[in-house]
Order: C-alpha cells, then sequence, then structure tokens
C-alpha cells in the first residue's frame, strides 16, 4: 500500500515535471568555434538520458567480454567442432555402408573443421581406402603414426595395405613395429603368425602361436593341431638341409601334439629305425589313424619284400590292430590279390561290400575276377557299378574343393592354409540327396 503510493507519488511528479517542460520548453544554445547548436531543454534531457543508457550497455558488454575471455571463441570454436563431428560421424556411416563418395565428402568436411584430430585422420585414411587410392591411404595412415594415440591404428592400417599389394616382407616389418610399440596385442600377434606362414617362416610362426596361446587356450585342439603342422614343416626344412635326427625330433613332437596328423605319422614312421621303438609306434599308429598314406610308409620300411611277405606283415600289423577297419581291409585286399591269395581278397573285399562299398573295392573285385578267374564277363560287371559307388575318401580341400593324393600345408588353389581334410567327396551329393528328399516331402511332389 504504501509502495503503491510511492509510485503514484513519483508518476505525478514525473507527469507534473513533464508537463511544466511543456509549458517552458526554454532554449539552450552550444557553441564551439564556428558550431552552434540550438535545441529545447527537453530535447537536451532526452538525448542526455539515450546517451548514458548506451553507455552503460556498452560498459556492461565489455565488463561480460572481459571477465570471460574464451566466451565468444569459445562459442565459434564449440560450433567447429560440433560440425566437425558431425562430419565424422557421416563418414563413419558411409564407410560403413560403403559409399566411396560420400565417405570422400565427410572426410573433406572433417577436415576443415577438425584439421589434425585422430578421428579426422582416421576417417581420411578409410575414405581413401574406400576409394581405392593407394597414394592418399598410405599418407594418412603414415600421418596417424606420427601421433601416440594413432600409431598402432595407423600401423594397422599400413600392413593391410602392404598385404593387399602382396608385399608381406614388407607387413611383415610393420607388424612387428606394431609388436613393439603394444607388445602382446591380439590382432599384431594374428598378423605376425599369418605373415609368417605366408613367407614360409615357420620357425616365427610357431613363436607368433605360443605367444598368442597361454594357459587354457594353449591346450586347445585346433591349437595343438596348428602346431603339429608347424613343426611337421620344420621337419621337412631339416631333411632338406639333412638333417635327420632334428628332422625325426621335430617329427615326433608334432606326432606328440596331433596323433591324428597323418602327414606326420607317417613321415615320422618312414624315418624310424628297425627295432622295438618302431613296433610300437606303427602298431599305436594303425591304431589311432588307419590311413593309405601310413600303410604306404609302413610297406617301405621293407625295401625289398615279395608279395607275400608284405602281405603277411600286412595281415600280422592290420589284424592285430585295427581288423575291422575300412582302411585295414581296403590294403589287406591289395595286398592279398598281389600276392594272389584269391580267397582271402575275396573274404576283404566282401566285408566291405557289405560295410562300405566304395569305387575302390568295385575296382578290386573286378581285378579279382579277371585276375583268380578270367572272367571279364563278371569283371565288367562289377565296373558298371562304379558310376554310382560312393567316392573313396581324398584330400579334400575345404576352401575351394581341390582334391590332392598327397596332403600339403598349403592349398595349391586358393592358397589357404590347413584347408586340406581326409573325406569323401561324396559328401557333399550325400547332402544334397538328403535336401532333394526334404523338399520333396515337404512339397509333396
Ligand atoms: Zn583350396
Amino acid at each position: 500500500m504504501i509502495r503503491s503510493l510511492y509510485l503514484f507519488a513519483l508518476l505525478a511528479v514525473v507527469a507534473f515535471g513533464a508537463v511544466w517542460l511543456a509549458d517552458n520548453p526554454g532554449n539552450v544554445s552550444l557553441r564551439w568555434n564556428d558550431y552552434v547548436v540550438q535545441t529545447t531543454l527537453v530535447v537536451l534531457l532526452g538525448a542526455t538520458a539515450l546517451l548514458s543508457v548506451m553507455v552503460s550497455v556498452l560498459f556492461l558488454v565489455y565488463r561480460w567480454l572481459r571477465k570471460s575471455p574464451g566466451k565468444l571463441g569459445g562459442l565459434f570454436a564449440s560450433r567447429r567442432r560440433s560440425r566437425g563431428l558431425d562430419a565424422i560421424s557421416h563418414g563413419m556411416v558411409a564407410i560403413a555402408s560403403g559409399n566411396p563418395d560420400d565417405a570422400r565428402r565427410a572426410a573433406i568436411e572433417a577436415e576443415k573443421h577438425l584439421s589434425g584430430e585422430p578421428m579426422t585422420l582416421l576417417l581420411a585414411a578409410q575414405a581413401a581406402e574406400l576409394n581405392r587410392d593407394e597414394r592418399a591411404t598410405g599418407i594418412y595412415y603414415t600421418k596417424m603414426t606420427e601421433k601416440p594415440e594413432t600409431r598402432l591404428l595407423g600401423l594397422r592400417g599400413l600392413v593391410n595395405q602392404a598385404k593387399r599389394n602382396n608385399e608381406y616382407q614388407k607387413a611383415l616389418e610393420l607388424a612387428l613395429q606394431a609388436d613393439q610399440e603394444k607388445p602382446g596385442t591380439d590382432w599384431v600377434l594374428k598378423e605376425l603368425f599369418d605373415l609368417s606362414l605366408q613367407l614360409k617362416d615357420f620357425d616365427g610362426a610357431l613363436k607368433y602361436l605360443e605367444r598368442s596361446g597361454k594357459g587354457k587356450a594353449a591346450k586347445d585342439p585346433a591349437r595343438l593341431h596348428l602346431k603339429a603342422i608347424l613343426e611337421y614343416e620344420r621337419a621337412i626344412r631339416r631333411l632338406d638341409a639333412s638333417d635327420v635326427q632334428q628332422a625325426q625330433a621335430l617329427l615326433q613332437r608334432a606326432h606328440d601334439l596331433d596323433p591324428d596328423f597323418v602327414p606326420a605319422t607317417a613321415k615320422l614312421i618312414s624315418l624310424s629305425d628297425d627295432g622295438r621303438r618302431r613296433e610300437k609306434l606303427i602298431s599305436a599308429a594303425w591304431r589311432q589313424t588307419p590311413h593309405p598314406d601310413v600303410a604306404l610308409a609302413i610297406k617301405r620300411l621293407v625295401p625289398v619284400e615279395s608279395e607275400a611277405d608284405w602281405y603277411a606283415r600286412a595281415k600280422k600289423l592290420f589284424l592285430s590292430t585295427n581288423p575291422d577297419h575300412r582302411e585295414s581291409l581296403i590294403e589287406l585286399a591289395k595286398a592279398a590279390l598281389a600276392a594272389r591269395e584269391w580267397g582271402d581278397a575275396r573274404k576283404y573285399l566282401n566285408a566291405l561290400l557289405e560295410s562300405d562299398p566304395s569305387v575302390s573295392v568295385y575296382r578290386l573285385l573286378a581285378d579279382l575276377e579277371e585276375k583268380a578267374n578270367a572272367d571279364a564277363a563278371a569283371a565288367r560287371n562289377w565296373i558298371q557299378k562304379i558310376p554310382e559307388a560312393k567316392a573313396d575318401p581324398e584330400w579334400h580341400c575345404d576352401h575351394c574343393g581341390r582334391i590332392q593324393r598327397k596332403w600339403t600345408s598349403r592349398c595349391g588353389s586358393c592358397n589357404s592354409f590347413d584347408s586340406f581334410e581326409w573325406k569323401s567327396t561324396d559328401v557333399d551329393l550325400e547332402d544334397q540327396l538328403i535336401e532333394a528328399q526334404v523338399v520333396k516331402e515337404l512339397t509333396g511332389n
């Protein structure tokens, strides 16, 4: 109430003053040298009030800027940063969706707003990679290696680039730099392993494989199998250098690491010295991995041997260790045929006809009819069954389907490592037949 009265009184005074001033405008005259300004008191008072307001506002702005000098600059910087980040995120999406033009545009935009930032460099490098601009890719990844926070990432990009250009030695050297930067990084050890394999440095590959799997992982069967292959390859190199003793030791290690790995077992048998130890090795091998390559290694242990002697040896070994296995029966049938033991040969082949009639079983039966009875018609009868017979197992590349008689660690067609598996090539055909049957049942045709 008192405040309202006070305000009312103030308004009354101002109104009275304004009316009074309007009635008595008066004259103000300013003279400075030759300049003369003539005005009324009201205008002079109004101009003075406006000037004071303007000076006050300017003073306030000045004080705000003085108190926080980075505010204005910060405002612009944060806008720039936000535009740069937008460009980076667009660029990353373009890269993930495989759009080279958008990725390049985003990289240029990011460079404009966030030049020299690690993410900008990464985007520029990946955009160049997507655009297949190898020169620019190299430049950006190299720039990344110059900053500690992006060095490892830059090296990874350069390793991949070298691999794309089939420069495996260069890729290995870059991967070694990455290993120095951060020892034991998973991808680095994997690259070092793969590149050593590519360069046929099996000692190196083994070293990196051992470094990458410690503790429980070291006992993983797939890893043990890989190690067995590497020891086998090292042994072959020792053999090439006529170091039979070292080769034997390495083959023994390969065999111990993976007793199912046939090439090492067969090679170990072929190098073993006559004696009790060899007999034990052979028996254990035929029990564990009955395989034509193992049988051949066992056969060749006696270089000059009559067919009857080999059949006697085979019978003793195969029947005592693995009598019902398909490979035992096939090897025995072949040996009996060569030794002209027709009755025995027929016995083994009949057993195979029951259990596993493959192409070679029909071939051996035809052979038997011709040799034992000179019965060409009966032989032809068996031969006619071959096209529908199950294929015999062979070394089969899981990646490209190449089939070969002899195992190799790397496929000659698709360059895959450890891709050969001993299996019948009919497996896929069987799958297709089952699949066709299922489709038939489902569609009711
Ligand atoms: Zn292959």
